[in-house]
């Protein structure tokens, strides 16, 4: 059967490299895929945090604009009754009281039932101790009525009158108007003193707000039970003249209450209201913190970014941070995400179903890559045995019969093509028989393997030799001329022949062999076939002769 002794043009050199290869690709496309597809969910969880974020900034500030809208109208009534006041009897009598009552200490006025809010006032005394107050003459009594009327403007508007919000004016002429009543245990100096201490009375000075706008500001308020108020204030101005401030408060309890119905649901993060300085003035969470829950670090970092984003979002450590910078008000909205949040919302359930999927793809690729690794590796150790089997011989590890002839006739055109000398050496064991015969068959194959380590030993670069027979070798010389070749021969009949092989304990045999040269050259044929045939009738001979010897012509 004629071996195909050259490697297959499909056969692969290194299939374990190729299936780690092929699993390796696999596990990585496997990864990048869910890994973009992460990112792809994550873009659109930070879209949709953000845009959360906007609509209650949003709504927020449409809340305040409804505010300062409303602040606006009272001003614009207050400025009307200031150009044309009222004059009936309601307000010649409130006049005649203000003025048998503005030397006492607390004074009202009360404009009658159900027609408005009561006037409160100091003393002229009190106001001539704060630089900021004036009772000027010419203006207090149509102040006087302009501020009843507006009272009674209020009680109309504003009807809840509750303390989480509440409106009033505040007069620099020593008198307020308040939507909700003075408290049971301050006195009315104690409270106008305080209103005019707040730093949104002193921000409508005319220096302080050349615009006379709106503004906005925050301050702690003492008979609150919520700390914080935040006071959107505009200035009650009359033909140049600084009046008073018109004021809306809203507490930390309204803006807690806002955000909190912002809250889309319990478990989605925390909404702060801060100011500029990253103070927290109001919260969706039950209880206030005294800070974002930021650290000084992670503080200065979100300052950075809200300082050059109205709007936006960030990673800081494990939470998300989203924020909104209002319109109304120096203050900007943030919504604290933490990871524990987001992996209870809808987006951290598909996350870690994703997760799931890619670690339990990931381990069944683990197990198949293990047992089709071991399937390819059995089987290229397999097609390696079949292949080295196909070539040689299992028990002298020489080439077989065919191979050693498919290989031996090639050598031989390549030499004939190359005008190339070479030579064949038949060999052959002798009395081999009677070696089997009279030490065993294992003594024999013992003697068998002894030859053919010999023959190996003697072989150069690119010399081959061969199993032909049962006790039979051959070898083929290529480049080698009878001499070279017979030298050769006789280095292997001689080693043969001088070394003794144990077969049993304590016994030892000495074999020989007879050889049989043949040469391309001499004999003007590179027919391989007819080569060894040459070798084989000069081995015939060298038996015929007494065997041991070389007989390399004839
Ligand atoms: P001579 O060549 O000197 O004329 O005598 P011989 O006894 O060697 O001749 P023959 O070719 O008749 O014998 C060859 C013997 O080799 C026959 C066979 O039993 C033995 N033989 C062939 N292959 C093996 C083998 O693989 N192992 C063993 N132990 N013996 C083998
Ligand atoms: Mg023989
Ligand atoms: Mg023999």
């Amino acid at each position: 059967m004629p071996l195909e002794t050259k490697p297959s043009p499909w056969r692969i050199k290194h299939p374990i490299k190729i299936v780690n290869l092929c699993f390796l690709v696999v596990f990585l496309c496997s990864t990048l895929l869910t890994w973009r597809e992460i990112v792809v969910l994550e873009n659109g969880w930070t879209a949709s945090q953000e845009n959360r974020i906007q609509s209650i900034a949003a709504a927020l500030d449409r809340h305040l604009q409804y505010s300062v809208d409303k602040l606006q109208f009272y001003r614009a009534a207050m400025q009307h009754s200031l150009t044309s006041p009222l004059a009936n009897k309601r307000t010649d009598a409130a006049l005649s009281a203000f003025a048998r009552q503005r030397q006492s200490d607390d004074w009202q006025i009360h404009p009658g039932a159900s027609r408005g809010l009561p006037l409160n006032g100091v003393s002229d005394e009190h106001v001539r101790q704060n630089p900021l107050l004036n009772r000027d003459e010419d203006r207090l009594q149509s102040e006087v009525l302009a501020a009843l009327e507006f009272g009674s403007l209020l009680q109309l508007t504003d009807p809840q009158q509750d303390r989480q919000q509440r409106t009033f004016y505040t007069s620099r002429a020593g008198f307020f108007l308040s939507s909700n009543h003075p408290d049971g245990q301050e006195n009315i100096t104690a409270r106008y003193h305080r209103l005019v201490s707040r730093p949104y009375f002193n921000s409508q000075t005319q220096h302080n707000n050349p615009e006379r706008g709106v503004r906005w500001t925050h301050a702690k308020e003492a008979t609150h039970q919520d700390d914080r108020v935040i006071t959107a204030s505009l200035p009650l101005d009359y033909q140049n003249q600084w009046y008073g401030v018109l004021a809306m408060d809203f507490t930390q309890g309204t803006m807690n209450n806002f955000l909190n119905e912002a809250m889309f649901r319990r478990d989605s993060g925390e909404i702060l209201l801060l100011d500029k300085d990253f103070q927290v003035i109001a919260t969706s969470a039950e209880t206030l913190p005294a800070r974002s829950g930021l650290n000084q670090r992670e503080r200065e970092t979100l300052t950075g970014e809200v300082s050059l984003h109205n709007e936006g979002g960030m990673r800081i450590g494990s939470r998300y941070v989203s924020w909104a910078k209002l319109n109304f008000f120096d203050g900007v909205l943030v919504r604290i995400y933490s990871l524990k949040q987001s992996l209870h919302s809808e987006f951290g359930s598909i996350l870690l179903v994703l997760g799931l999927l890619w670690l339990l793809f990931s381990l069944m690729l683990l197990g198949s890559w293990y047992v089709i690794r071991r399937m390819v590796r059995n089987m290229y150790s397999l097609q390696e045995a079949l292949r080295w089997r196909a070539s040689y011989d299992s028990q002298t590890h020489l080439f077989n019969r065919g191979a050693f002839i498919e290989r031996a006739k090639r050598i031989a055109a390549r030499c004939q093509h190359q005008q190339m000398p070479f030579c064949v050496i038949q060999i052959d064991l002798d009395h081999f028989k009677g070696i089997n015969d009279t030490w065993g068959h294992q003594a024999g194959d013992k003697a068998l393997l002894h030859a053919a380590g010999i023959v190996r030993q003697a072989l150069r670069g690119d010399d081959i030799a061969g199993r032909v027979g049962g006790e039979e070798f051959c070898i083929i010389l290529p480049g080698t001329l009878l001499p070279d070749a017979a030298a050769i021969a006789e280095r292997i009949r001689e080693r043969l022949n001088s070394k003794e092989i144990l077969v049993r304990p304590h016994t030892t045999i000495r074999i020989s062999a007879s050889f049989g040269i043949s040469c391309a050259v001499l004999e003007q044929d590179y027919d391989f076939e007819h080569l060894q045939s040459v070798a084989d009738r000069r081995l015939y001979q060298a038996k015929q002769a007494g065997r041991n010897r070389i007989c390399s012509s004839g």
